[in-house]
């Protein structure tokens, strides 16, 4: 395993943490949990010593399997991170309970590295500001339950300056940033903003949920072929010094020993000047295919009128990856499509990539239906 400086922290983690968002299931969203203790713990052995979870991730189950992981000795070989529910907290005391409940989870008394979760103009303005929830972070820390203080963000980039620039302290950040994400969000610009500032920082979506571990064949056929697409995908963010480490969150272990081995490989300016090129060609022929920049995350669902969002995006995703076949079979096996939403607009309040849900609904329904015509 390879490590990186973590930020001005002193710390060097691993340069691949383990995301425990998108855990091995055993059933619909069931945690495979026997499996996926297994593979946390099969990381951490093989240097890993980073691991990252969240209060909603697999509907809270997550923290608990994780707290699980990490008996066994296995606590005091790896940083832990979580992150504070930001939307939950109504009163400024919501802070110190909810954090507690995290660590009864988790079965610890503190954790490493812990970030106020997803924030846009709206959580800071509404809950980071208003409920102090940078001061709540400080007394967390000398009361000895959090050592560092960070924030993951989903907004445009002036809003993560905004962040930025509002607090002294932040030891680090969670950004997304991929070979396709260079101006979306915090972006380029933000990666390098932070760590100028001397923040760590941490890359979530490395693989675009998934859209760049096996992307249209369009732009396969621009990436080389020496390596697979997620060696590439992952290969372009570790050339670069600013990142401290990126978050794979992996579902089965054949993902996890590949991820184990890209890792292994990875190091700072690792990528060459044709391949520089060929990213860049890679990202405009992705752009020209793109319809919706859904990353799977789930956080919309469940919707009260029944659409699988996640899946009616990832079909009509496919459409425009000419795999018109496999959506229009996964389409037709829906039994609630995408001309019943009611644009109620409560999933677009949950959605990280912004995206106008009900908006593009409409657009879905007329595209199968001239496929199905
Ligand atoms: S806007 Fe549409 S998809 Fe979103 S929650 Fe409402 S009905 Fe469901
Ligand atoms: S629509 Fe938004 S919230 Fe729902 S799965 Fe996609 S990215 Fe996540």
């Amino acid at each position: 395993m390879q490590y990186r400086d973590f930020g001005k922290t002193g710390i060097k983690v691993s340069a691949l943490g383990f995301g425990a968002m998108r855990l091995p299931l055993s059933g619909e969203n069931q945690v495979d949990e026997k499996r996926a203790v297994a593979m946390i713990r099969h990381a951490i052995d093989q240097g890993v010593n980073y691991i990252d979870t969240a209060y909603p991730y697999h509907e809270g189950e997550s923290e608990r399997i994780v707290g699980e992981a990490l008996q066994e000795g296995y606590r005091e070989k790896t940083y832990l991170a979580t992150k504070c529910p930001v939307w939950k907290l109504v009163k400024e005391e919501d802070f110190e309970e909810v954090l507690d409940e995290q660590l009864a989870k988790l079965k610890t008394d503190h954790v490493d590295f812990y970030l106020l979760h997803a924030l846009s103009r709206d959580r800071f303005e509404e809950k980071i500001k208003k409920l102090k929830l940078v001061e709540k972070m400080e007394k967390a820390r000398a009361d000895g339950k959090i050592k560092y203080i960070g924030f993951s963000f989903h907004d445009s980039y002036d809003v993560f300056q905004d962040i930025l620039d509002y607090y002294d302290g932040w030891d680090f950040c969670q950004i997304q940033y991929n070979y396709v994400d260079l101006t979306h969000q915090a972006g380029l610009k933000g990666l390098k903003e932070a760590a100028g500032k001397g923040l760590a920082v941490v890359i979530m979506e490395p693989l675009l949920g998934g859209r760049l571990a096996n992307p249209a064949s369009h732009v396969k056929e621009v990436l080389g072929s020496e390596k697979s697409s997620v060696e590439y995908a992952l290969d372009f963010l570790w050339d670069q010094p600013e990142v401290s480490l990126l978050l794979s969150g992996m579902s089965d272990e054949q993902q996890l020993e590949d991820n184990l081995l890209y890792a292994d490989r990875s190091y700072i300016g690792m990528v060459s000047e044709e391949e520089h090129a060929m990213y860049k060609k890679a990202k405009e022929v992705f752009d020209s295919m793109a319809l919706v920049g859904c990353t799977g995350c789930r956080y919309c669902v469940p919707c009260p009128f029944g659409l699988e969002i996640p899946e009616i995006f990832s079909y009509y995703n496919m459409t425009a990856a000419h795999k018109e076949d496999e959506a229009k079979a996964g389409y037709e096996a829906l039994a609630i499509k995408a001309d019943s939403c009611k644009t109620c607009h409560r999933c677009e309040k949950e959605c990280p990539q912004m995206i106008k849900i009900s908006q593009v609904m409409p657009e879905v329904a007329k595209v199968f239906e001239k496929i199905q015509a």
